[in-house]
């Protein structure tokens, strides 16, 4: 989701006549996209922002500015804590930068953190893409879910879904520029379009306004898949609670939706999971795991996945093991829990020694490692589609592309062109990559 807001005020900003610098020293205009997840993210931020303070001093015509979660989080504190920054743009007032960088020719500070959620309708300026073969596509935005550790329904509202046919129209746009596959990105996707904004507030007092959107997520894919040229529909992220059979059909029946499902499970201990106010227990995580495998072929599961919850011990670890053992996921996201202020796990004590915290990350991103490498040694001799996305940047007579089960390939340049989806048979593999042969 941050990595599409950077494209997004990439296109802004371009279309606005600024040019991206390819170095610090070069820019007159220095943004950070911040991300409040993790403590380590923020961390990051503030160190890197602080080391800015000798170029500031040096050029002061310079502008610095500090956007998104860490933004929405901290507001006025920012310019507190780090006098040298010049805007402060929360996740909401994203569309204004270019107007926000331009009131700062008159205004030494500029704050834009308003609460009110983004302009849905908004056409989204697609210009500045990372990627020229596929794309992300925001569906939707927030989050009505509030697991007690995360900071995101604070940081980016509750939920609201933008309207089908500027989706539509965003997908049209990024085909007829030679986008083969989409990425369908919300914190919830499968709530799009059901959701209650301001879950907060009670309905009676008319705090409560239904979504507009008259569709669900199933329905919406089934419009991306009508649309002409488009190959690939890949989506993300989806709560366990809301994955359901009617979406695991579609996938099956859709044929251009992956065969694959990013759902988190972050723990395989219930008393965490209650904990964690996740609405699942482990037993629904595997049923549900287990309906997906039976109805769609060959589909690939990749999760994420928390150490070190407040209170986990030994039994709950290792019932996380058990579960990733279990599952044999394709690929796992393993994080250290860090404590966000403001959220319900806050006033749970943090009892977990950082030691032990590292020492689980290490065995389960292990596990995973063998995981992975046993289930990618098994697709050597098989033949696979692969869309081509990039060269390879570590060898330039190799390009790089992605299976539908979201595996990474690697494999010898030859006249075809990237977006191209070729047939690759599997020569050798690692943990992480395939390496192969056009066929
Ligand atoms: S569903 Fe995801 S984004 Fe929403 S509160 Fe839970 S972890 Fe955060």
């Amino acid at each position: 989701m941050n990595a599409h807001d950077s494209e997004i005020i990439s296109g802004m900003l371009t279309g606005k006549g600024y040019r991206i610098s390819d170095t610090l020293e070069g820019a007159d205009i220095i943004l950070f996209n911040t991300c409040s997840v993790r403590a380590h993210a923020e961390a990051r931020v503030w160190g890197k922002v602080g080391e800015l303070k000798k170029i500031k001093n040096e050029k002061l015509k310079i502008k610095i500015g500090i956007l998104g979660c860490m933004a929405q989080t901290y507001k006025e504190k920012i310019f507190e804590r780090l006098p040298h920054v010049d805007l402060v743009c929360g996740t909401a007032n994203i569309y204004e930068i270019p107007k926000l960088l331009g009131s700062l020719k008159t205004r030494e500070k500029v704050l834009a953190v308003d609460n009110n959620q983004r302009d849905t309708e908004k056409k989204i300026d697609i210009s500045e893409r990372e990627n020229k073969a596929k794309a992300f596509v925001s569906i939707m935005e927030g989050c009505n879910n509030y697991c007690s550790y995360c900071i995101v329904p604070f940081a980016r509202g509750p939920e609201v879904s933008r309207p089908v046919s500027i989706i539509i129209d965003e997908i049209k746009r990024l085909v007829d520029d030679g986008v083969k596959e989409v990425m369908l990105l919300g914190q919830n996707v499968n709530s799009y379009g059901v959701e209650i904004k301001n879950p907060r507030l009670p309905r009676q007092s008319g705090g409560q306004e239904k979504s507009k959107i008259k569709i669900g997520f199933v329905k919406l894919l089934e419009k991306i898949n009508k649309i002409k040229g488009l190959e690939r529909i890949r989506f993300m992220t989806s709560h366990p609670k809301d994955a359901s059979l009617e979406l695991f059909t579609a996938m099956r029946d859709l044929e251009k939706v992956c065969e694959h499902l990013h759902l988190p499970v972050q723990s395989g201990s219930n008393r965490i999971l209650k904990l964690m106010n996740r609405i699942y227990t482990r037993d629904d995580y595997l049923r549900k795991i287990d309906s997906l495998r039976k109805i769609v072929k060959d589909c690939a599961v990749t999760t994420d996945i928390i150490v070190g919850f407040p209170s986990e011990n030994e039994k709950d670890f290792n019932d996380t093991v058990k579960l990733m053992r279990e599952v044999g996921f394709e690929n796992a996201f393993i994080f250290k829990y860090s404590t966000r202020k403001g959220t319900k796990a806050a006033l749970l004590k943090d009892d977990t020694e950082d030691k032990i915290k590292q020492q689980r990350n290490q065995i389960l991103l292990k596990l995973q490692e063998d995981i992975s490498r046993k289930k990618n040694e098994a697709l050597i001799g098989k033949t696979l589609e692969v869309l081509i996305e990039d060269v390879n940047k570590k060898n330039k007579a190799e390009f790089i592309g992605h299976t539908g089960q979201a595996r990474l390939v690697v494999f010898e340049k030859d006249d075809k062109s990237l977006g191209d989806i070729v047939n690759i048979k599997i020569t050798s593999c690692t943990g992480h990559t395939l390496k192969g042969e056009i066929e």
